[in-house]
């Protein structure tokens, strides 16, 4: 398999601000794809089937499963998440940077695959008590999910050491600059080449 394009994975505990990071990035960086995942996690109020999940059921993802279709899936806070492999494949191919909001089973995933390709980068809040607020201030999950969400968040930030880049979003500009210079970096890492055709062009 012979892939062109670079990899951007986004991790870390729910409510640390990828999702807002992820728009930021979006606007200056046009040529990108953004993994759109499967899940069967209920859809939040301003969500959009196919844009920012594509919501399934459990049914549904198992069949998929069974068929191979997803790249890596994992259970995450009680709920399926799959990365599609078939659309991430063809935007690689396109030479794009293909953005993933995954968890960290899904980042050990990916990395095992495609190791290298792939820029990992850790996202979280300078502290536990900002994402309880964050996460409450998001006014988009019940009580219990927030508590779920918050007591899985230790266990995240303890596989930080995985990754290539920590973001502590505490100042979203800021965060989001650090952001675009990284998916910049990720495109100019010697391990993206193959260099024996790097060199015979090289030497024409
Ligand atoms: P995630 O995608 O990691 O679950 P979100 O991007 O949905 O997190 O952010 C969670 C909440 O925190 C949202 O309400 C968002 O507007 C807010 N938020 C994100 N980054 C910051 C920041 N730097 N300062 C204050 N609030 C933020
Ligand atoms: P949320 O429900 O807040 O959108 O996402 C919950 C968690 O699932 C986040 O950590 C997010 O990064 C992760 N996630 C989303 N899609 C996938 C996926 O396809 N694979 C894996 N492994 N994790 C995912």
């Amino acid at each position: 398999m012979k892939l062109k394009g670079a990899i951007l994975i986004l991790s870390g505990p729910s409510g640390a601000g990828k999702s807002s990071l992820y728009k930021r990035l979006a606007q200056e960086f046009p040529d990108h794809y953004f993994s759109i995942s499967s899940t069967t996690r209920q859809k939040r109020e301003g969500e959009i089937d196919g844009v920012h999940y594509n919501f399934i059921s459990k049914e549904d993802f198992e069949a998929g499963v069974n068929k191979g279709e997803f790249l890596e899936w994992a259970k995450v806070h009680d709920n399926y998440y799959g990365t599609s492999k078939a659309q991430v494949i063809n935007a690689l191919e396109e030479d794009k940077l293909v953005v993933f909001d995954i968890d960290v089973q899904g980042q050990a995933n990916l990395k095992q695959t495609f190791p290298r390709h792939t820029t990992s980068v850790f996202i979280t809040t300078p502290n536990r008590n900002i994402l309880q607020e964050r996460l409450g201030g998001r006014g988009s999950d019940m009580n219990n999910v927030i508590q779920k969400r918050l007591e899985n968040a230790l266990d995240e930030v303890r596989s930080l050491a995985n990754y290539d880049y920590l973001i502590i979003n505490e100042n979203l500009e800021e965060a989001a600059s650090k952001l675009l210079c990284i998916a910049r970096s990720a495109f100019c890492k010697v391990s993206l080449y193959e260099m024996e055709s790097f060199l015979q062009n090289w030497k024409k």
